[in-house]
């Protein structure tokens, strides 16, 4: 038997799956509901032979030199610098809101902002639009306004189902207003997306004997647990070893304490006949569609097709039981969610041989990079060393 499951194949899985079965030469099992391995990064080829990506648009970017030179072991890079534009009064102009956007939407009065941004907060900062709005100079205050309802007001409403100021103030802050002319969507030092695709990556990081996946299985098929002894059972004998558990950290204790919030999505995916369809990988719509942003493939993979896909991302209130709304895609950060989580968490610290790490089991709006980041801590400071 395994010494070690992790139950769901996403990248925290995938991470941990590969140090113990490469570093410390141990068995693993992993247990994956889908029928594929990559959990929310997963991509494939459609039926046209075009690459896209099932669960919305991926782009890798980093700060951390560790996470890069890991993921490097795995793939080549293809250079890849994200541009966004947002549809906003009848143009397309670049997001994060810039002074190139300042220039295109408010050419009259530009200069002036400009002058007062940079002297107010400096050139090439990055400001938050709460923060903006807290100011109380008159033209800037006309600018926070501005920006709050053309870029985040409507978009945050239809990709949360609430104002920006319902939520957690790290959320809108993902997307600052930028004292700079850099269109990138990010500044980290590292950014680029797989040479070859994700799934590529993540099939490289499992070939290991020491690794047995079983997929379409939900971990309720095959674990139970017993929450008074804290004793957990696979196919009925005792399982002594490290459960590892990436799925959601609610469903593990039987939503005891109630559920934890999620936003969904329901993405339409269209191939149309002709080379490109828009300027760059992703442009949002704000104020228009119930879609929040249409993502066309082969801007981020630099595949050449005839055809093109794209992707408009239509958000959903999530429900486990109801199909098409069931993928808790997202954690809502905001007070009393983390209320909850913190409930669960202290459970989950009664268990020393289970390991809650990834978006879902910690309950964090983590970007993949973070995530591998945090797999990599697990795996040095709790696993390695016992
Ligand atoms: P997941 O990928 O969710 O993996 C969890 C796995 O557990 C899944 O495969 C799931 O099926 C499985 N599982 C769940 N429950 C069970 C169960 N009961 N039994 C068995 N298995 C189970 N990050 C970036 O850095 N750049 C981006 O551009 C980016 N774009 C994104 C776009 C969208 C629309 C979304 C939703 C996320 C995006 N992310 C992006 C974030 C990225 O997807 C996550 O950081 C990453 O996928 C998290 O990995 P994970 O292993 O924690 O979770
Ligand atoms: N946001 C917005 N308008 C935009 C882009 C982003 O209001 O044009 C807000 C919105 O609340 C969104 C958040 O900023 O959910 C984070 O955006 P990001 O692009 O990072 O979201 P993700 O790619 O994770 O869906």
């Amino acid at each position: 038997m395994s010494e070690y499951i992790i139950i769901g194949a996403g990248l925290a899985g995938i991470v941990l799956a590969e140090r113990i079965s490469t570093i410390l030469d141990r068995k693993v099992l992993i247990i994956e509901k889908r029928d594929h391995i990559g959990g929310n990064c997963f991509d494939y080829y459609n039926n046209e032979g075009i690459l896209v990506h099932k669960y919305g648009p991926h782009i890798f970017h980093t700060e951390s030199k560790e996470v890069w030179n890991y993921l490097s072991n795995f793939t080549k890079w293809n250079e890849y610098q994200h541009k966004v534009l947002g549809y906003i009064d009848g143009k397309k102009v670049p997001i994060p809101f810039n002074l190139n956007t300042l220039k295109e939407l408010l050419p009259k009065k530009s200069t002036v902002i400009k002058d007062k941004l940079i002297e107010k907060f400096g050139f090439n900062i990055k400001v938050p639009i709460l923060d903006l709005r807290e100011t109380k100079e008159k033209d800037l205050k006309f600018l926070a306004n501005f920006v709050y309802e053309k870029v985040f007001f409507n978009y945050t409403k239809k990709q949360w189902g609430m104002k920006p100021e319902g939520l957690d103030p790290s959320v809108t802050a993902r997307v600052p207003v930028y004292i700079s002319k850099d269109n990138r969507y990010f500044q980290d030092k590292y950014q680029g997306m797989p040479k070859k695709d994700y799934t590529a990556i993540f099939e490289k990081m499992l070939r290991n004997e020491n690794i047995k996946i079983m997929l379409n299985t939900s971990f309720k098929d095959v674990i139970s647990i017993d929450f008074e002894k804290n004793k957990i059972y696979f196919q009925d004998h005792e399982f002594k070893g490290k459960l590892i558990f990436t799925g959601k950290i609610d469903e593990f204790f039987n939503y005891k304490f109630g559920e934890l919030p999620y936003r969904s999505l329901k993405f339409d995916f269209e191939t149309l006949n002709k080379e490109y369809f828009q300027e760059v990988g992703t442009v949002n719509y704000p104020n228009d569609h119930d879609f929040t942003r249409i993502t066309e493939f082969k801007h981020l993979t630099r595949q050449k097709h005839p055809k093109t896909t794209i992707v408009k991302e239509y958000p959903q209130v999530h429900d486990r039981n109801v199909q098409g709304k069931d993928i808790p895609y997202y954690p809502i950060p905001k007070k009393e969610n983390e209320e909850l989580y913190a409930k669960y968490k202290e459970e989950a610290g009664k268990w020393d041989n289970i390991i809650f790490v990834g978006r879902l089991a910690e309950y964090k709006y983590y970007n993949m990079d973070i995530v591998v980041s945090r797999a990599l801590n697990i795996f040095k400071e709790q696993i390695a060393n016992e």
